[in-house]
């Protein structure tokens, strides 16, 4: 957090919103309150549901479990095709949401893994949970000492700061790949330098050993279908964690439909998944589609 005359710059994501009291960043979830960047949406949650950890998706991670899946309200990015914009777009009083402490949310997952052994853990999912780092951070902790697993779904598009403040807490994520170009983060509204910023996240946690990490790109016809591109992305995913990339991570090619601002194409047809995973698998060799 850096002080600017009257205002704070936050410093999670690469907008670097320069806030001055009482205004809230483009994510909605984080305000300037008295000085400090402070996360608005801790432990205000507007989506809770018990998934199957391959719905996140993990491929690879703990098959055959199940997660307690919590998200709030807010995101950095403005993807046009979101699955969940009325909770990613919103902010406090655009949506229903109750007041769930970490201490009551692991308690509540004890409890379900108490009726069903296949409960592992908790999932920090839905909306961007990194613009509210602070309540996975605190539930993790707790839920760590419980014996439960933490999984992470991102668009990791977050300074390094963040996930520092996370390593050892995280087991498993999936973070998005969007597209490889700074045209599609462009169109994501993400701000500058998004996709290096998406790099560097990714990066990290593959050189972390205690977080199992996956990869997801949607493929949006027109936008990064291209088989240059996605052959780019997965050359570049192999060459991770000290080049054993293509066997550590696993890579998700999934299928775009038509969602809220993008209506103008139809679905990405199911053979152009099927070819551009195998593009990827010239240098991954875990890869899966999805949505098909
Ligand atoms: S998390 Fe990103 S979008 Fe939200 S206030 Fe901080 S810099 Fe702005
Ligand atoms: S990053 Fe995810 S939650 Fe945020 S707008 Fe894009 S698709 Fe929606």
């Amino acid at each position: 957090m850096v002080e600017e005359q009257n205002r704070i710059v936050c410093e999670t994501c690469p907008h670097h919103c320069r806030l001055v009291e009482g205004a809230r960043g483009v994510c909605r979830a984080c305000i300037n309150d008295g000085g400090s960047i402070v996360p608005e949406n801790y432990g205000r949650l507007t989506s809770l549901a018990l998934d199957p950890i391959e719905k996140k998706p993990l491929a690879r991670f703990m098959p055959g479990t199940f997660v307690v899946s919590v998200g709030s309200y807010g995101c950095n990015l403005r993807c046009p095709f979101c699955q969940n914009a009325e909770i990613s777009q919103a902010g406090a009083s655009d949506v229903p949401w109750r007041s769930v402490s970490p201490e009551e949310l692991v308690s509540l997952t004890c409890e379900a893994r108490s009726r069903d052994p296949r409960v592992v853990g908790i999932a920090y999912t839905y909306n961007e949970p990194l613009v509210g780092w602070e309540y996975a951070r605190d539930c993790a902790r707790i839920a760590h000492k419980e014996g439960l697993v933490n999984v992470l779904v991102s668009n990791g598009c977050v300074e390094l700061c963040v996930i520092d403040e996370l390593t050892g807490l995280i087991d498993a994520a999936n973070i998005d790949l969007k597209g490889f170009t700074d045209a599609f983060y462009d169109a994501c509204a993400a701000g500058r330098g998004a996709l290096e910023c998406v790099k560097r996240t990714i990066e990290r946690l593959a050189a972390d050993p205690s977080c199992h990490l996956e990869v997801t790109t949607l493929v949006v016809p027109g936008m990064n279908d291209s088989e240059a591109e996605i052959d780019a992305a997965a050359r570049w995913l192999a060459g991770l964690d000290g080049g054993r990339g293509a066997e550590t991570l696993t890579y998700h090619v999934t299928r775009f439909f038509p969602q809220w601002s993008m209506t103008d194409r139809a679905a990405t047809p199911v053979q152009d998944v099927h070819r551009l995973a195998d593009v990827a698998r010239r240098h991954l060799n875990h890869v899966y589609i999805g949505n098909c």
